[in-house]
């Protein structure tokens, strides 16, 4: 869309105003609004921003300031307020495209896999959090059942927020098809239909704060945290991939005749993605919490439902990729701290050089992988997703591909500014220590 469409829709639509939009390394959205009187010159010079005061984006307070380039294809007007439009742009400095912005990494590698003849469709599956503050004035989960995924009652109770969303979704043209109460108490996903990797990851980032904006009409807190309760599974954001030919119009991934419906290129980039997932795992769960997620240990219903183990199975959600049908794999690393650009960005990297390289992911795994004892696990040759945040750094230190992907200057910041997000946890002290540690020593 360029400005003159925009123009013309804005006047069509009663647009008033523009959030001209962009995120840092954290994935959360920020924004300057723009009055519709200005969009020229919003589209020609960007919103400004001092870089560090925004978070992570490679910046010191003595840096020119960044300009959000808008991507008027990405035009979302809020459904709750209609008279303004949401825009994710993208980063330069100077007019120049800069390194560090997430969606230029997530562009630059879809760039890459185009010149090749491919487009990557993903369609992602954000699990939420609906939480009140309770008596002690802390967020928590407001119901107790043991056993609450799909429970009619859990979700009736939250009817006015899902109902609410997914008509929100349906207006933006989203085409939302399932939306259930997940496994933890109070959690919650909505699952719309695929697209591009790069209107996946936009529409991603404004789901996750309108989300956010529509608990906070009803005084509830979402969120996307991927472990927030010890004794609940966590907040996943699974990733459905597939590479379809230049045009986006035939699955490239599609093989009816194979037993899990997938084509030799297909299994060429799961085996890339397996071959590479302790450093992908650096990005697809980016926090210290993310690895408090990525456990065998049963929470209250049961099971984590989150990967541990570097395997493929087929509709088996115990593997780190499940091909639930014909033509797509599930990647069920990714988590909703996930800044969903670079995720994208590492993962079709990692992809690519599977399909290179001709990867062979083996055979499929058919087995309940959190009874098979971890003994028996080793001897067949599994490997293990790293169990925290800095295990995971030194393996993405050590990938190539996926730092590549990145671009090196971002990924050794990357690197810095993730190691020190681990140094300062490290210095915490938790209550599990002073329970444990405090009388024995
Ligand atoms: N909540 C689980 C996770 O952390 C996923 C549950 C599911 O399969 O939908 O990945
Ligand atoms: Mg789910």
């Amino acid at each position: 869309m360029n400005v003159k469409e925009v123009k013309e829709l804005a006047r069509e639509k009663g647009i008033e105003f523009f959030l001209c939009s962009f995120v840092e390394m954290s994935g959360a959205p920020k924004a300057k609004l723009v009055p519709a009187s200005h969009l020229e010159d919003m589209a020609r010079d960007g919103g400004g921003f001092a870089g560090f005061a925004t978070g992570e984006i490679g910046q010191g307070p003595h840096d020119p300031d960044i300009a959000s380039i808008p991507d008027f294809n990405s035009l979302t007007v809020l459904p709750w307020r209609k008279n303004t439009a949401w825009v994710a742009g993208n980063v330069f400095v100077n007019g120049k495209e800069w390194a560090y912005g997430p969606r230029n990494i997530l562009r630059q590698q879809l760039e890459r896999a185009r010149k090749k003849g491919y487009v990557m469709n993903v369609g992602v599956e954000p699990e939420f959090m609906l939480l009140r503050r309770n008596e002690r004035g802390e967020y928590a989960p407001w119901d107790a059942l043991d056993k609450p995924c799909y429970d009619l009652q859990a979700l009736n109770r939250n009817l006015e927020v899902m109902t609410t969303l997914v008509k929100y979704i349906q207006e933006l043209g989203w085409d939302p098809y399932a939306n259930d109460h997940e496994d933890a108490n109070c959690q919650f996903e909505i699952n719309w239909r695929y697209s591009d990797a790069l209107t996946t990851a936009d529409r991603n980032v404004f789901f996750r704060w309108m989300v956010k904006t529509v608990a906070e009409q009803h005084e509830l807190l979402a969120t996307f945290m991927p472990k927030p309760f010890a004794n609940l599974t966590g907040n996943g954001a699974h990733y459905h991939v597939s590479l379809w030919d230049a045009q986006n119009k035939a699955n490239l991934f599609l093989d009816e005749k194979n037993e899990n419906g997938l084509s030799k290129l297909a299994y060429a980039f799961m085996g890339g993605v397996l071959r590479h997932a302790k450093a992908l795992v650096a990005v697809t769960c980016p926090i210290v919490n993310s690895y408090k997620r990525l456990i065998r240990g049963a929470p209250r219903s049961g099971a984590t439902w989150a990967p541990v183990y570097i395997t493929y199975g087929g509709n088996n959600r115990t593997q780190m990729i499940r091909i639930p049908a014909p033509g797509r794999f599930e990647n069920r690393i990714p988590d909703g701290a996930a800044n969903p650009y670079l995720a994208m960005a590492a993962l079709l990297a990692a992809g690519l050089d599977g399909i290179e390289s001709k990867a062979d992911p083996g055979k499929r795994n058919n087995e309940n992988l959190y009874e098979v004892p971890e003994e028996e696990l080793r001897r067949r040759g599994i490997d293990f997703l790293p169990a925290t945040l800095s295990e995971a750094l030194d393996c993405l230190e050590k990938d190539e591909v996926v730092k590549t992907a990145l671009g090196e200057e971002y990924a050794a910041y990357y690197l810095r500014v993730k190691r020190e997000e681990w140094r300062q946890y490290h210095c915490s002290v938790s209550a599990w220590e002073t329970d444990h540690y405090l009388g024995l020593y």
